[in-house]
C-alpha cells in the first residue's frame, strides 16, 4: 500500500479487467435520473434504464453525443442553431495509398478528404440541404465524378465566385507576374477510384450546453458542445474536456486523501463547476473562431475570396505562424489566451 501503480499496469491490467467485469445495458435509455437518498445508495446518482433496471454511480458523465439523453435528463438548456449545410460523409477508396489530409473550401463549403489507412479515405463534404439531397441520390458513377470535381478542377485554389464575369478565376484580378502560382503549391489530391460505404447526410449545428455540470452529472465532448467541422475540432474538444476532468477529479481525490477525508470529493458540486468554468471558456472560445470561419467562407464575393486565398497562402510561407497554427489545430498546444 502506498505504492503509486505504475500508469502502464493501470491501462493495461486493472481498467481493462474492470471493464470486462461490468455489465453493458445496451439499447437500454436512460429514462431518469436522479439523486438518491436511500440508505443503501446514499449519495448517488441513480439512473433508471428503459427495461427496468437501475445504475448507482458516484458521478454520471454523460458522453453520449451531439443529442445526449443525459444532458435532456438532467434538464441543461442548449444554445444554438443549424448552418444551413449538411455535410455528405462517406468512405473512398484510391488507386494508391493515401497517407495525406486534404481540404479545399469552396463556395458551397468545405470538402476533407481524410484518410483512413491503406486505400481508403473518408470524405466530409459539405454544401447546401438541396445539393446533399442530390448527393445521396445520385448513382455511384457519378457520386464518384462529381466527388473528383469537386476535390481536383482547376489544379488549385481557385475558388468560384458567382459574382466575377471571369470564369470565376480570382487571380485574374492580379498581374502574371504578381500572381500566387497555385499550381506551385497546391499538390491534386488523389483520385477517387470508388465508393465503399453508403453515403450519409448530417444536418451542421452549432450548439453550446448552457450548464456542463450540476450535482452528479457532468456532460463531455459532443454532449456539450457541437461544432461546425470546417476544421475537424470536434474531437479535440471533447479528448480536451476528457483530459480536464480527469485531472480535476485526480486533484480533488488527492486534496481529499490530504485532509484524510475517506470519501471522494470529485462528486462535490465546486470541482465540477470548476471544470465546467475551464472548459467553457477554451470551448467558447473555439466555437467563435470556428463560426467566424465558417461566415467568413460562407461569404462569395470576389475580392474576399482573394484576401482569404492570400491569407492562407501568406501563413504557408510563415513557417512560425504555420507551426503555430497546426500546433492549435491538431490539439498540441492551446489557445494563446488560455496557455
Ligand atoms: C459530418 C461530421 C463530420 C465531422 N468531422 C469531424 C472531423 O473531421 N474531425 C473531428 O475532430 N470531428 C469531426 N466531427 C465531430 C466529431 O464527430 C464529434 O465531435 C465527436 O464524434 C464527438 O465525440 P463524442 O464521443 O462526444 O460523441 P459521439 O462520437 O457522438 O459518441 C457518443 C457515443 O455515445 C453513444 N450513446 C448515445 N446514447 C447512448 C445511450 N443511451 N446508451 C449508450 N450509448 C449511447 C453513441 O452510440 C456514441 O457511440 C464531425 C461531425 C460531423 C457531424
Amino acid at each position: 500500500m502506498g505504492e503509486k501503480v505504475p500508469d502502464v499496469i493501470s491501462q493495461e491490467r486493472i481498467y481493462p479487467s474492470r471493464l470486462n467485469s461490468m455489465t453493458l445495458h445496451q439499447n437500454h435509455l436512460p429514462t431518469m435520473m436522479d439523486s438518491t437518498s436511500s440508505s443503501l445508495h446514499a449519495s448517488l446518482a441513480k439512473l433508471e434504464l428503459s427495461d427496468g433496471n437501475s445504475l448507482y454511480a458516484k458521478l454520471v458523465v454523460g458522453a453520449d453525443g451531439a443529442k445526449s439523453r443525459v444532458r435532456e435528463l438532467t434538464g441543461f438548456k442548449t444554445t444554438g442553431w443549424y448552418y444551413s449545410q449538411n455535410a455528405v460523409i462517406c468512405t473512398v477508396e484510391h488507386k494508391t495509398e493515401n497517407q495525406c489530409a486534404w481540404q479545399r473550401f469552396l463556395p458551397s463549403g468545405p470538402i476533407a478528404l481524410l484518410p483512413v489507412g491503406d486505400k481508403f479515405s473518408n470524405i466530409v463534404w459539405t454544401m447546401n440541404p438541396k445539393e446533399s439531397s442530390a448527393c445521396r441520390e445520385m448513382n455511384e458513377n457519378d457520386f464518384v465524378k462529381a466527388l473528383n470535381h469537386a476535390l481536383n478542377y482547376g489544379y488549385g485554389p481557385h475558388p468560384q465566385s458567382n459574382l466575377l464575369g471571369n470564369n470565376g478565376d480570382i487571380f485574374s484580378w492580379f498581374r502574371r507576374d504578381l500572381t500566387v502560382s497555385a499550381n506551385e503549391c497546391f499538390e491534386v489530391p488523389p483520385d477517387v477510384v470508388k465508393l465503399v460505404s453508403g453515403r450519409m447526410v448530417f444536418p451542421l449545428s452549432l450548439r453550446h450546453a448552457n450548464n456542463y455540470a450540476s450535482k452528479r452529472v457532468v456532460l463531455i465532448g459532443d454532449a456539450a458542445h457541437t461544432v461546425h467541422p470546417l476544421a475537424g475540432q470536434g474531437v479535440n474538444l471533447g479528448f480536451g474536456d476528457a483530459f480536464a476532468l480527469s485531472r480535476i477529479i485526480s486533484e480533488g481525490i488527492a486534496v481529499a486523501l490530504t485532509l484524510g477525508r475517506c470519501s471522494c470529493s470529485f462528486s462535490q458540486v465546486h470541482l465540477l463547476k470548476k471544470f465546467e468554468a475551464e472548459r467553457k471558456r477554451e470551448n467558447i472560445m473555439m466555437m467563435a473562431i470556428l463560426d467566424g470561419f465558417q461566415k467568413a467562407y460562407s461569404v462569395d464575393f470576389g475580392p474576399l475570396n482573394v484576401l482569404r486565398a492570400a491569407a492562407f497562402h501568406g501563413a504557408q510561407y510563415i513557417s512560425p505562424l504555420k507551426r503555430s497554427i497546426i500546433s492549435y489545430a491538431s490539439g498540441e498546444q492551446r489557445l494563446p489566451l488560455f496557455s
